[in-house]
């Protein structure tokens, strides 16, 4: 039986024995809903319309997006903040080809998310049928878990052991394929039950067996090497966020008075104006410190590949990670594989046993706290200068002010672009955990608006202030229409220089050619007007380029906490690209 995909949401009934029937689209909202999974983000179209609808009927929210991309971004996120995979709905073909985009995010960040994707029916593949792809294929360099459902009867399953892939172990993304035909198919309600059931017990006694016990004997080597270094040092990430271990960090931080130094993500899990925090000593902490231990954070490009000269030569490392892999391939001097709240916590648990502190006076300490200080010092000098039209910093430090006198809970702060990432990362203060979202492992572009949805969508009334390049903004700005349909409390700071590091920065020799009069490669519209972009749909926009207009433009739109956009002119000659990344452009 072939159905219209805006059928009604009532179960069907069989002619025969009035058994009450129902179809793939409903039994994969009902999977999806037992599996305890809560919001899905996407874009409806041939053939999941149906299933969205099944979904919201369900309990499960559906936020519908304008395009994959950053429904899938915005899925990923979802599964950082809450730690259930996010879901994303999209249409096959270009659907799928679209929502790549945030599996291959999820994957590349570690974060658990479920991607499916409706696909042509089963009999017509290979012969040209509309959007016909094979999304198996396409899927897999990006997908940690992928099936496909060939009958209704398998769908039950699919989705439990993808939710299971998506968490377990290394989290990441995973795909469903749903060709039309299943959608379609139809089965008795109580064998679906019956299907529901056997697939969510299995995921039970399958999570139970996760993980092994690590041995006493690694611990104790690595609080021991800990307890004789020299200039230890404690370094977290993203990883470390998602496993909820700011109480057991925070432990063993001010119990051993190590100083310590997050990753751009981890950030906010402890503060940052925290006595031992070495953020702002950063060179010196990874440069001179003897052992690090890292906790759920690669030692990728992020952090210098833990190679010299940024790292000392004789620099131990001891590494904390989910992935036996991960450590594998980093080769540390003692690798502790697990999750790091449970690992921190038998570290913690043998530093009571036997326990030991640096004290502030300990010289390691305190040269990084005098360093820490200077660099402080300095930065706020120069944030303390008032600079028209704005540059980067004279902005960025009246935005922090704002969004610390939020205090607590402090908003979740989206950060993307290119001067706007690394100026905001630097003096923007995250106080709490899980409130930093930016590029990411990848350093992608275009995540801002998805990721703004996600946090709003996650924690429900806390203000999201996203501070973009108007490059980054530009991405995904339709979005804001999302912003504005949902109601949600989603501030975007659009730094506008006029492109991509913002003027036209050629050298003269450069501009040559038969096209030397197209704007050049790295150059907007000047004086784009992004704020009446927001207004188009309903939303507040502003148009701020002095200190007080910025203040109240902030002011105004986090007491209002709704849908805005401000758009902040800055000169487009400020700035640079990130000093670390310049000899590769
Ligand atoms: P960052 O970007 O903050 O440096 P990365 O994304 O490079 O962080 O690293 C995160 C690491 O955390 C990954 O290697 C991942 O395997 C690991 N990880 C994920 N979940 C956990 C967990 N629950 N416990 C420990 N490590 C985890």
């Amino acid at each position: 039986m072939i159905s219209s995909p805006l059928q009604t949401l009532q179960p069907l009934m069989a002619d025969s024995n009035s058994e009450t029937l129902i179809d793939g689209n409903h039994l994969i909202a009902l999977s999806l809903s037992r599996a305890g999974l809560e919001c899905m983000f996407g874009v409806v179209g041939i053939p999941v319309t149906s299933l969205a609808t099944r979904s919201v009927a369900l309990g499960i929210r559906f936020i519908a997006f304008h395009n994959e991309q950053s429904a899938g971004y915005a899925a990923s996120a979802y599964g950082y903040l809450t730690g259930r995979p996010g879901i994303l709905l999209t249409v096959s073909g270009p659907g799928c080809v679209h929502g790549l985009a945030g599996l291959s995010n999820a994957a590349v960040n570690t974060w658990p998310m479920i991607m499916i994707s409706g696909s042509c029916d089963q009999k017509d593949f290979g012969k040209g049928d509309f959007q016909e792809l094979d999304q198996m294929a396409a899927v897999k360099p990006f997908a940690k878990f992928a099936v496909k459902a060939k009958d209704i009867s398998e769908i039950p399953n699919s989705v439990f052991e993808a939710v299971r892939f998506a968490v377990s172990g290394r989290p990441g993304g995973c795909y469903l394929d749903v060709p039309t035909d299943v959608l379609h198919q139809t089965i008795c309600e109580s064998d679906a039950d019956r299907l529901v059931e056997a697939a969510s017990k299995e995921e039970e006694t399958l999570e139970k067996t996760l993980g092994k016990p690590l041995e006493t004997l690694e611990i104790e080597k690595a609080v021991s090497l800990l307890r004789e270094a020299k200039r230890p040092l404690i370094v977290f990430g993203k990883g470390a966020a998602f496993a909820r271990a700011e109480d057991e960090l925070r432990k063993l931080i001010e119990g051993t008075g190590i100083p310590f130094l997050p990753t751009p993500m981890g950030k906010g899990l402890l503060p940052d104006s925290h006595e031992l925090a070495a953020t702002a000593a950063r060179s010196l902490a990874i440069g001179r410190c003897d052992v690090a231990v890292v906790v759920g954070a690669r030692l990728n490009w992020l952090l210098h590949f833990g190679d010299q000269p940024k790292w000392s030569k004789d620099v131990k490392f001891i590494l904390v990670d989910i992935s036996k892999e991960e450590i594998e391939l980093r080769k540390p001097y003692i690798g502790l594989v697990g999750d790091a709240r449970r690992v921190l916590g038998l570290i913690n648990k043998e530093v009571k046993d036997n326990p030991f502190c640096f004290g502030k006076s300990h010289p390691w300490v305190e040269a990084i706290a005098k360093k820490a200080k200077e660099n402080v010092g300095r930065m706020e000098v120069q944030l303390g200068k008032e600079v028209v039209p704005f540059n980067f910093l004279t902005p960025m430090k009246i935005i922090r002010d704002a969004i610390l006198v939020e205090g607590s809970p402090s908003p979740i702060l989206v950060s993307e672009g290119a001067n706007t990432m690394d100026v905001g990362r630097a003096v923007l203060v995250q106080t709490e955990p899980r409130t930093r979202l930016d590029a990411g492992t990848w350093g992608t572009m275009g995540v801002g608006l998805g990721y703004c949805i996600a946090a709003a969508v996650a924690s429900p009334g806390r203000l999201v202030v996203a501070v973009e390049g108007d490059s980054g903004f530009g991405f995904s700005a339709m979005e804001v229409e999302t912003l504005v349909r949902y109601q949600l409390p989603v501030v975007v700071i659009v730094f506008n220089n006029g492109g991509v590091y913002g003027g036209d920065r050629r050298n003269p020799e450069e501009i040559t050619g038969p096209y030397k009069e197209d704007p050049a490669p790295t150059s907007f519209v000047p004086g784009a007007a992004y704020h009446t972009l927001i207004e188009a749909f309903g939303g507040k926009g502003y148009l701020v380029g002095t200190p007080q207009e910025l203040k109240s433009a902030l002011a105004e739109s986090f007491s209002a906490r709704k849908p805005a956009v401000i758009n902040v002119t800055i000169d487009p000659y400020a700035g640079a690209e990130s000093g670390r990344m310049q000899h590769k452009n």
